[in-house]
């Protein structure tokens, strides 16, 4: 639990940068509210194919998606080569081959109803958290 006195610091220890570039802590929903599916056969590793570096991404934020595939800017996702976030088209992923945006655009259709970009949808289509804020300020998803 953040308290609102306690929120800009809780803030600045999650938006801190890793060596290598990615924020210390992301987004994620209660461990109650995430996808209790198994993994098996799901996409966890994708290589920018400009750079040629492979990422993981933690189960956490897997099981995130899966729930919410709203949750996470819908274009980028971020690249340990490049240490920046990068197009989802220019990701592909390492189990299947596919790109990462036809997936996550697959994920969408799925669960339109929970899209949260634009404060009037955002607020009344999910509980508002101050870590969706936080990412959508981020990643310019306001826009
Ligand atoms: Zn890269």
């Amino acid at each position: 639990m953040v308290t609102e006195l306690g929120y800009p610091a809780h803030e600045a220890k999650y938006l801190k940068r890793q060596k290598d570039g990615q924020q210390e802590e992301y987004v994620t929903l209660p461990p109650d509210k995430r996808a209790r599916s198994s993994l098996e056969g799901v996409r966890d590793a994708y290589l920018h194919k400009r750079c040629g570096t492979v990422t993981g991404m933690r189960e956490e934020i897997i099981r995130s998606y899966l729930d919410s595939p709203w949750l996470y800017p819908p274009n980028a996702t971020f690249c340990c080569g490049c240490g920046r976030y990068v197009p989802f088209r220019h990701g592909e992923w390492i189990q299947t081959g596919g790109d990462i945006q036809s997936y996550f655009n697959r994920l969408h259709a799925q669960k339109p109803g929970l899209k949260a970009w634009g404060c009037s949808t955002l607020v009344s289509a999910l509980p508002l958290t101050r870590g969706l804020i936080l990412v959508a300020a981020a990643t310019g998803g306001w826009g």
